[in-house]
């Protein structure tokens, strides 16, 4: 069943009151872009919410890469340590990635993975994406995405 996107639809009753109409809404679970009206689908038996990121056009490559056998992480300042961890635990270096702000003072920005020439980066909101083969990519947080 393809997904609609209903308008809200605002009334104004006789006494000046104003009402809205909506459809409850779904937003990628990897990107937070709006899909359209949320569908019975969208919940699983136990009412979790159902990984949708195939459906959604920025996600659709990470969802296709983890078929393909790939791990992949969200990289998000609540992620991070997480990520951290599990990177570490593959025996691969990463740590934080910093950068100056606009005060001037360096925060953490990302995280480095690896060293060398062959080193990635990733920032709050990319996808980190470790290949079968031990590569390491990053699908990169669509433009405009919050930090
Ligand atoms: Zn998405």
């Amino acid at each position: 069943m393809k997904r609609t996107t209903t308008p809200d639809v605002i009334t104004v009753d006789e006494q000046g009151r104003e009402s809205t109409v909506f459809a409850l809404k779904r937003s990628c679970n990897g990107c937070g872009q709006p899909l359209g009206d949320l569908l019975d689908r969208d919940l699983d038996a136990d009412g979790h919410a159902v990984d949708v990121r195939a459906e959604c056009p920025h996600c659709r490559p990470v969802a296709e890469a983890e078929r393909a056998g790939c791990r992949t992480w969200l990289l998000t300042p609540r992620t991070i340590a997480r990520v951290d961890d599990d990177i570490d635990q593959l025996r691969v270096f990463a740590k934080g990635y910093w950068q100056p702000g606009p005060d001037g003072k360096n925060r953490v920005v990302g995280l480095r993975i690896g060293d060398g020439p062959d080193r990635v980066v990733a920032r709050w909101g990319d996808w980190i994406i470790r290949h079968p083969d031990g590569r390491w990519s990053v699908h990169k947080a669509p433009t405009g995405a919050a930090s």
